[in-house]
């Protein structure tokens, strides 16, 4: 018989962490820039006891164990408190993405069956809106106090500042099975309808730890956070744990996440690092260097969510901001790798340096992967040979919400994406599988091509998708938005692929437009781009 340990067998509870933060970094700061318009200022001592209260008050209202409670809110210090609040009593938080069409968040709302739902005033219109379609849901709070009550609403609204203050925060956090549901969250659905990722306590517990590590996230105490990628998206990429578990000042941006609100708060509370998807970078760069400003204390970020254009990566270096590439998904918590380079890096000269660092990085311990091909054997790691990602771990989806058919390849998760995997272990992604041109058999990198075009100097955003050749099935057309007051021509913009891919990867054509359409989560929706296209004639077919 196997001798068993003998150490305490604490569970690995959410509760633990905001505790944790109360206990030990009491008076350090969150601020948050509130809905109402102003700042708040409190501290991670009475962030818990509000979460306590919250937990009360939710146990008042007959809310149990399992129950799933909604939010539909920004970044502020009141969604931490119901992350914490919710969670720590045993109910699942359910944060669900506003950007999302109304229908799509009544079925969201249904399918998880929500109890009620949680909102910023921002979204007092959207939630009269899909009020009607959930009959399930038996309250709806806003997250304000008495003063910002509407004085008429089509919906019943709780008040959130009085279901605080009805309680006296004598809640003692409950103990029970770490695998117990802590948090749900939906994907966007591009095909099909969103599919619900639940975590548990000791998932997110194990994502905290190993994303708060060195090589990944690199979170201190000393550090000042500011979470940008939103609470409603994956749980901000774990910040909300991962910053009260090392006890750093966290600093919410609410609903102005533009790029002179962010400044002016980056400097304001001296934020050091930020995470957050490349179109949120877009709107800071364009801002500071249009401007002629400076970062006078954020040094790091990451960049996640989609890849990151190389020539991101360069201005914000230009602007002292050292920047961590890192790729995950919803149904992974969401990391799963980060790129930062090894020691033996250190004597390479710049542009190799850069090449590793573009790459989407190596695992987090906790995460396993490999690339299989068509027929789902592995792939080596030449950093050449790509094919379809998997991956496992204790905190990867095992199981869709309420979806019998396990979404699992002989134990793996498929992600959907394809990547090279070089012999240190660093991943890159190639594409989305859906996103990738094939051409007369052959693939090319979307994310390439866009990477190419987002180095001229007077392009702000570029799109590669397919479009139709009767000789070779699929051919790369590149979508561009110009810097406002930039001009570059067809003939310039294809000349400048020369050199910098292969000649047959360089687009058959280029469409200047106003706008690309960005989903709910801030990336590119080529889906969309390739449903406007599809009737577009390449000049060389
Ligand atoms: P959705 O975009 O559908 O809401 P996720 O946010 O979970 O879902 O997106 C996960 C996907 O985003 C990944 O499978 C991958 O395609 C893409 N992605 C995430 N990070 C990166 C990155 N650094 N580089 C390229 N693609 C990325």
């Amino acid at each position: 018989m196997a001798l068993m340990g003998q150490m305490m067998s604490a569970p690995l509870l959410i509760s633990s962490i905001i505790k944790h933060a109360a206990r030990y970094y009491g008076d350090t700061e969150i601020v948050s820039r509130r809905t109402e318009g102003d700042i708040h200022r409190y501290n991670y001592r009475e962030c818990e006891l509000r979460s306590r209260k919250l937990a009360q008050a939710l146990a008042a209202l007959g809310v149990q164990q399992g129950d799933r409670i909604g939010t539909l809110a920004w970044n502020g210090y009141r969604h931490l408190e119901i992350y914490y609040g919710v969670s720590g009593m045993g109910a699942v938080c359910h944060t669900i993405n506003p950007r999302l069409f109304p229908e799509q968040i009544a079925y969201i709302i249904n399918h998880a069956e929500d109890g009620y739902v949680f909102f910023d005033l921002t979204f007092l219109p959207l939630v009269e809106g899909v009020a009607a379609h959930c009959p399930k849901v038996k309250g709806w709070v806003l997250m304000s106090d008495r003063a910002h009550m509407p004085a008429e609403s089509k919906v019943p609204l709780l008040c959130y500042e009085d279901l605080i203050d009805g309680q006296d925060g004598g809640y003692t956090w409950p103990t029970f099975d770490e695998n117990t549901a802590s948090s749900l969250c939906y994907t966007s659905g591009t095909t099909g309808n969103p599919k619900g990722a639940l975590y548990s306590h000791r998932s997110t517990v194990l994502h905290s730890y190993g994303s708060a590590l060195p090589d990944v996230l690199n979170c201190s105490a000393r550090d000042v956070i500011l979470p940008v990628v939103p609470m409603f998206h994956v749980n901000a990429w774990g910040l909300p744990y991962s910053v009260p578990l090392v006890g750093a000042k966290l600093v919410f941006p609410g609903a102005k996440l533009d790029g002179a609100s962010l400044y002016e708060l980056f400097e304001q509370e001296q934020v050091t690092f930020s995470a957050g998807v490349p179109t949120v970078w877009l709107g800071l760069l364009q801002h500071v260097q249009g401007n002629g400003l400076k970062f006078s204390s954020f040094h790091r970020t990451v960049i996640g969510g989609s890849a990151a254009p190389p020539a991101m990566i360069r201005a914000l270096e230009a602007l002292g901001v050292d920047v961590v590439h890192a790729w995950g998904m919803t149904e992974m918590s969401p990391l799963g790798t980060a790129g930062t380079l090894m020691a033996k890096h250190d004597a390479l000269p710049d542009d190799e340096k850069h090449l590793i660092l573009e790459k989407q990085g190596r695992v987090v311990f906790g995460v396993d992967m490999k690339i299989v091909d068509g027929d789902g054997e592995e792939l080596p790691w030449d950093g050449k040979a790509f094919g379809d990602l998997h991956v496992r771990g204790p905190w990867v989806i095992d199981h869709y919400f309420r979806v019998d058919a396990s979404p699992l390849v002989d134990g793996w998760f498929p992600t959907g994406d394809v990547a090279t995997i070089d012999a240190d272990g660093y991943m890159q992604i190639t594409d989305r599988s859906k996103d990738v041109i094939k051409s007369g058999g052959e693939w090319i990198s979307s994310i390439d091509i866009e990477n190419v075009a987002a180095a001229h100097p007077a392009v702000h955003m570029a799109a590669c998708i397919s479009a139709f050749h009767p000789k070779w099935d699929e051919r790369p057309l590149l979508v561009v938005v110009k810097k406002p007051g930039a001009e570059v021509t067809r003939e310039e913009l294809l000349a400048f692929f020369e050199g910098k891919v292969a000649k047959w990867w360089i687009p058959d054509d280029v469409v200047f437009t106003t706008e690309i359409p960005l989903t709910a989560t801030g990336k590119m929706q080529k889906l969309k781009l390739r449903e406007q296209f599809k009737d577009y004639r390449l000049p060389s077919a």
